[in-house]
């Protein structure tokens, strides 16, 4: 069921979810009041292109833009920049913004995002030591990107690895250090950290595992050299830091939401009151197709979930949930994830990893969960749909480049 007769719709949070669920109100024929009101001083933006094409200069801003300006005229759509919503008062539906304005609701959308964890070392508030998450860094590291400077990228997560390929790129010399054993330890299997390793160090970048940062150092406020737990010094001109994020709850927990690893919400995006709705990178969402729960920092999950709170705030029938996914772009690397590959206890291997064209799937008790696509559109697009369709599937016929992907899909489904 909806909202009972929604007046007005409040969005905290102007990026891809809060963008999602603008147009999908209005989509579907949504005609009250709508309302964003976004803390960043932007339209709202897509953030890939941040640490790809934007980065490296081949991407102008205007394209970053969901929307352009007039679409929110035309669409009856208040948006308003640099305007944070700072608490909700949510007996009295209504929220607080930072200029003391106060706005009720009737729904209210939370999709506050997420920001860059910090790193907590000494030294970490000195000159040239940057995050990347909003237009403003990209725009920083860029303009403090000249050819030949040393880059350290702290953090050999997707983020930390697309930056370092766009800094090789753009001249620099790059170092990636990494607490973990491995690259891209917490998202995926060996042999996918090892092809990127693999790949990165072709392209000249170092990297280091194992590896654990101290503290900075450096000479008239900005920084110059890194410090290890094992006394090794690197001597750096600019830092980007990529350990991860954390999600903006306060707002939510602190007007008593159930927040646990991100704002807990329903099937349909609900929280647990019934007319605030969480999306996006802040919300603990249930993952249908793996029977669990779980936060997702995904453009994809993003729009699904901005579609989800859509349909539930009008009551229109609830959109089809897709099966999760996310791409990265590395030098010539087009990597596409499909599913979640945690808790996977067998993986096979399809195709040749010299070619730069390969997938790993992962299996559970005998159902495909995810696969790894390496320039293997083919791959990536028959998963999503094996794992939609949750059937087990013989792992020696996904390794067998024999079959074509089409076989193998025409064999599970019908
Ligand atoms: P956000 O896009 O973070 O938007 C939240 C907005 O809310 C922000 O503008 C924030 O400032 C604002 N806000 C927060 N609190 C308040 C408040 N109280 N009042 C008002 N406004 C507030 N995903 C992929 O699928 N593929 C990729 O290749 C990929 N690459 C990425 C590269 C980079 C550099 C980054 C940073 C992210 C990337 N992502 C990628 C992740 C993807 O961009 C995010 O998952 C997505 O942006 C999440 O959308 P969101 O709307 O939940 O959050």
């Amino acid at each position: 069921m909806g909202v009972p007769e929604p007046q007005t719709v409040v969005i905290a949070g102007g990026g891809q979810a809060g963008a999602q669920a603008a147009i999908s109100l209005r989509q579907a024929g949504y005609e009250g009041n709508l309302k964003i009101f976004s803390d960043e001083n932007y339209l709202p933006y897509q953030r890939p292109p941040l640490s790809k094409a934007y980065l490296k200069g081949d991407f102008e801003q205007e394209r970053l833009f969901l929307k352009p300006p007039n679409w929110y005229l035309e669409n009856y759509i208040e948006l308003e920049l640099q305007s944070k919503i700072t608490k909700i008062d949510r007996g009295e539906r209504s929220v607080l913004c930072q200029n003391g304005s106060v706005v009720t609701y009737d729904a209210l959308i939370l999709a506050t995002g997420s920001r860059p964890r910090p790193l907590s070392v000494s030294g970490s508030d000195l000159k040239n030591i940057f995050d990347l998450r909003q237009i403003e860094d990209a725009d920083l590291i860029r303009s403090n990107a000249t050819p030949g400077k040393q880059l350290l990228i702290v953090g050999g997560g997707y983020i930390g690895l697309e930056a370092a390929a766009t800094a090789k790129k753009l001249g620099l010399e790059v170092t990636i250090v990494e607490m973990e054993e491995r690259v891209l330890q917490r998202v995926t299997a060996p042999v996918i950290s090892d092809f990127f390793t693999k790949v990165h160090e072709k392209h000249g970048v170092k990297i280091l595992t194992n590896t654990r940062l101290d503290h900075f150092e450096g000479k008239n406020g900005v920084v110059s050299t890194a410090i290890f737990a094992d006394g090794t010094e690197i001597p750096c001109d600019l830092v980007l830091v990529g350990i991860g994020i954390i999600p903006n709850t306060e707002l939510a927990s602190e007007s008593g939401l159930s927040c646990d690893n991100g704002i807990l919400v329903d099937k349909d995006a609900r929280t647990d009151d019934p007319r605030v709705f969480a999306i996006g990178d802040v919300a603990n969402r249930l993952l249908i197709h793996y029977g669990r729960r779980g936060r997702l920092e995904s453009v994809h999950n993003a729009i699904e979930q901005g579609k989800l709170a859509a349909a539930a705030i009008l009551g229109t029938p609830r959109p089809t949930e897709d099966c999760p996914w996310f791409w990265s772009d590395q030098f010539n690397i087009k990597l596409q994830i499909v599913g979640l590959s945690q808790g996977y206890d067998e993986y096979v291997i399809r195709g040749e990893e010299e070619k730069n064209k390969f997938a790993v799937f992962y299996l559970k008790n005998g159902r495909l969960i995810s696969t790894d696509a390496i320039n293997a559109p083919a791959e990536f697009l028959v998963s999503k749909k094996l794992i939609i369709s949750g059937v087990n599937v013989v792992s020696s016929e996904l390794e067998d480049i024999t079959i074509p992907m089409k076989d193998i899909l025409g064999r599970y489904t019908h």
